[in-house]
């Protein structure tokens, strides 16, 4: 093992100290390792991942969790507020998806761990729901090839078998089509995104919608990403198609509070149109000795911190609050993106908003990449085709931050230029980039390979002393 993080600036700890250290110095520890990692972003170079970054707010909500963090939500008559808190984030997220206009049905959610929990959640209702109510034992499940990959991890999970549709290269947008070619009797839902992660793109939700309808099978729309910014750019006159609860063909949305809804990381939303579909996650033990136990859903024991302080987060920030975030990203975007069409070289893929991806079709975009990277910009890599993309957050809408964008992008793309008449290829393309024509086996297993030791490097534990 090489190069254990801080191993030569801090005591690595390998077994529990035998006597315990002083708060003071641990705490100090802790905002040094803080402030160093927080530089990284704070200069509004990288590319989604922090969405507020503004310290105050993160404050307030630390005390918000603070105050709840030790309360185990499982137990709910030791905190009744947490009932509160998490009834509210659900209303204010069923609200904010148009859910006043189901009728016939009650509307209902989940306040779950993340963007992942509510997908894989989602999916678990759906097979669930499928196995009782149509008596399906060999279901599938249709997404766009956009599709997040926690759709793949939840058929997987869950022995769902998943189907891609294609996508319009020319819009990124799925083939409606192709969907409806996929499908058959065993098709227990289907999904679109709005956005999807990679290109920020929205399915035609309402085609989906109608699909699902005339098939009599769920659609679950992935706002994990969207849910908190595209309703507030619809409002503020943007062209945002519909893809919630309006659509009378949506019957689940995932929407991420600890994305653009600027909660800490640990919370999400998963709403649906039915609340007997959100019940098939009920989990129920009535024999155990050690007493009766219920769950409402995957995990048991939860922080009452978390609900608190997403809770306290939109209540503070309220619509106002939202809308001029909302107001300042897409502007701050719609900057970027001028500043890449400027480039006749390079293109952005399909109609973005908040979240842009861009190709060239004259040089591997990953010499962008490379350059742009030596100037501390941190984008997300794509591949088929290779692309790189900015979700604009918060922090890029300092100021600054735009013109120093549209400067060092005029730079890196006379280096790609310069890289791409001289032969060279590009050093992340290697990392992030895709193999024309695909990968063949052998190439496929020596990459989970690498992304093996990328997580074993990840979890590694520091090892003993010698002689332990
Ligand atoms: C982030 C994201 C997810 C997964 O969410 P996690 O919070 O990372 O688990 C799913 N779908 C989309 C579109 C996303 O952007």
């Amino acid at each position: 093992m090489t190069d254990y993080p801080y191993a030569g600036r801090f005591p690595v700890h390998q077994r529990l100290p035998e006597h315990g250290r002083p708060r003071e110095e641990i705490l100090a520890e802790l905002r040094e390792m803080a402030a160093e990692e927080d530089a990284r972003w704070e200069n509004g170079k990288v590319s989604g991942t922090i969405y507020c970054g503004d310290h105050a707010h993160y404050e307030f909500m630390t005390e918000a969790y603070g105050l709840f963090a030790h309360a185990n939500v499982l137990q709910r008559d030791m905190c009744p507020s947490a009932t509160k808190f998490e009834g509210e984030i659900l209303a204010m997220a069923l609200d904010l998806m148009h859910a006043g206009h189901i009728t016939g049905t009650t509307p209902a959610g989940l306040v779950t761990t993340g963007g992942t929990g509510s997908i894989l959640h989602a999916l678990l209702a759906y097979r669930d729901h499928a196995a009782r109510t149509r008596g399906i034992t060999r279901p599938n499940f249709i997404k766009p090839e956009t599709g997040h990959p926690a759709f793949d991890k939840a058929c997987h999970l869950f022995g769902i078998e998943l189907r891609v549709a294609p996508i319009d290269p020319a819009t990124t947008l799925v083939d409606v089509r192709a969907v409806a070619d996929l499908m058959d009797e065993n098709t227990i839902a289907i999904m679109g995104s709005a956005g999807n992660y990679g290109y920020g793109t929205i399915d035609p939700i309402g085609e989906l919608s109608e699909l699902a309808l005339s098939r009599g099978v769920g659609l679950h729309v992935d706002a994990c990403l969207g849910g908190f910014i595209l309703p507030f750019g619809e409002e503020l006159g943007y062209d945002i198609p519909p893809f919630d609860f309006r659509l009378p063909g949506v019957t689940s949305i995932s929407a991420d509070t600890h994305k653009y809804g600027y909660g800490f990381k640990g919370t999400s939303t998963l709403l649906f149109r039915d609340r007997r579909l959100r019940n098939e996650l009920y989990f129920f033990s009535t024999g155990w000795s050690g007493g009766k136990y219920l769950s409402p859903g995957i995990e048991g024991s939860r922080s009452g911190g978390l609900l608190a302080a997403t809770w306290a987060a939109m209540v503070q920030l309220g619509r106002d609050g939202y809308r001029a975030r909302v107001k300042k990203i897409f502007e701050t975007s719609a900057r970027m993106q001028q500043a890449v069409r400027s480039h006749p070289q390079l293109r952005i893929l399909g109609e973005p908003t908040f979240l842009f991806s861009f190709t060239s079709d004259e040089f591997d975009i990953y010499h962008v990449y490379d350059f742009m990277a030596g100037r501390g910009w941190r984008f997300n890599g794509q591949q088929y085709p290779n692309a790189i993309h900015m979700a604009v957050t918060l922090p890029q809408t300092r100021p600054g931050v735009t013109e120093e964008f549209a400067a060092d992008l005029a730079e890196a793309v006379a280096y790609a230029q310069k890289q791409h008449a001289a032969g060279a290829r590009p050093h992340s393309g290697a990392i992030y980039g895709g193999v024309p024509g695909g990968l063949t086996d052998e190439a496929d297993e020596f990459i989970r390979q690498i992304m093996a030791d990328m997580l074993d490097a990840q979890q590694s534990v520091p090892r003993p002393p010698e002689g332990r």
